[in-house]
């Protein structure tokens, strides 16, 4: 006999990498009586309809939300104040609002306001995600594993958080409740700033590699223009994975945790200057210490399973970039 649904009926607004995931692995586990999807294209509502994630789509959030249980909104973060405020006249009294948002505070403080009273607003976000977007990107297993942070405001609906939580471990994530500034402040760390040095270094490349073409030109020296690319295995490889996340989502991620990464990275230059400075005088004693710090920090992600020790597939491989976003 199967289970009784968590939900009786689900909307997903946005079908990209998450959404489609939580389509997927909802279906699969029979989480959801109704899973019904929203998207802002007819085309993305089309795919998800076609690929057999959601059983309605809409582009019209509002078809998608009435008599909804839970909402969950997937969309960038620049975008969930505006999709809150198009649905919120359509909740229901005791439905549930959640996001998968890779920053907390600007969603509390513009969804909170926006909804109605009796309904609650449980803000999450899945560190789990991979480089890729869109309807065909999702699969059920990208949750499993990886964690997942719930940041209810103070006086959040007891049974409400219990309930989103209850759905991130029937998906196969291990549920945490963090403030929601402290959230900002850990993945400033973990995750913003790893993506805007993976930005700035494929972008330094990128430049250096028409400026050293150039040279050579002049001087009639040999320098294949591709090398940056030919040679890429040597590190550079693993920052364009990264660097080719989404444009959009990474934009709104950088400008609605302003003040959180701004912090980390003043952090950050002030001790990439001192390694310059240890290069520049020969100090191989301080290079060596940190970089044996460093060592010691991959073992702990892999003790704590959050990255693999062998990359058994692509996938595998591609789930660890963005153990943040
Ligand atoms: P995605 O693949 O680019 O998908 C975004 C979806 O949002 C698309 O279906 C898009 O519709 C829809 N959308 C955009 N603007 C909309 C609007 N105004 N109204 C309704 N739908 C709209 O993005 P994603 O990677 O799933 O990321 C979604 C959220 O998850 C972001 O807030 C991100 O910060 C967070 N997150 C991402 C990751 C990751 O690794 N990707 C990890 C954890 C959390 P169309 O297809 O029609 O354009």
């Amino acid at each position: 006999m199967s289970k009784k649904p968590l939900f009786d009926r689900v909307a997903l607004i946005g079908l990209g990498l998450i959404g489609s995931s939580l389509g997927h692995v909802m279906k699969r586990e029979g989480l959801a009586g109704h899973v019904a999807g929203s998207a802002r294209s007819a085309k993305t509502c089309a795919t998800a309809l076609e690929i057999g994630f959601v059983d309605s789509a809409s582009v019209d959030p509002v078809d998608a939300v009435t008599g909804a249980d839970l909402i969950v909104i997937c969309t960038p973060v620049g975008v969930i104040a505006d999709v809150a405020a198009a649905i919120a006249p359509a909740l229901k009294p005791g439905a549930i609002v959640t996001d998968v948002g890779s920053v907390k505070m600007a969603v509390i403080r513009d969804v909170g306001p926006l909804l109605p009273e009796g309904v609650h607003l449980v803000p999450g976000h899945p560190v789990a995600g991979t480089e890729h977007s869109g309807p065909e990107s999702g699969f059920p297993e990208l949750f499993e594993g990886r964690y997942c942070i719930l940041t209810p405001p103070p006086g959040a609906d007891k049974r409400a958080v219990a309930a989103v939580s209850e759905l991130w471990r029937r998906v196969g994530s291990d549920v945490e409740l963090m403030d929601p500034k402290h959230h900002d402040r850990v993945l400033a760390i973990t995750s913003h700033l790893p993506h805007l040095i993976a930005y700035s270094i494929v972008g330094t490349a990128s430049d250096l590699e028409e400026h050293i073409s150039r040279e050579a030109a002049a001087s009639k020296e040999e320098i294949l223009t591709s090398e940056v690319i030919k040679y890429s295995a040597g590190g550079f490889r693993d920052f364009t994975r990264i660097a080719a996340s989404d444009p959009v989502m990474w934009r709104d991620i950088f400008l609605n945790n302003r003040e959180a990464v701004l912090e980390i990275l003043g952090r950050f230059t002030e001790d990439l200057t001192a390694l310059q400075r240890a290069i520049r005088w020969g100090e191989g004693d301080s290079l060596h210490d940190l970089f044996e710090r460093t060592r010691a920090i991959r073992r702990g992600v892999i003790d704590m399973r959050q990255a693999g020790t062998f990359k058994a597939t692509e996938q595998e491989d591609e789930a660890e970039v963005d153990s943040e976003s």
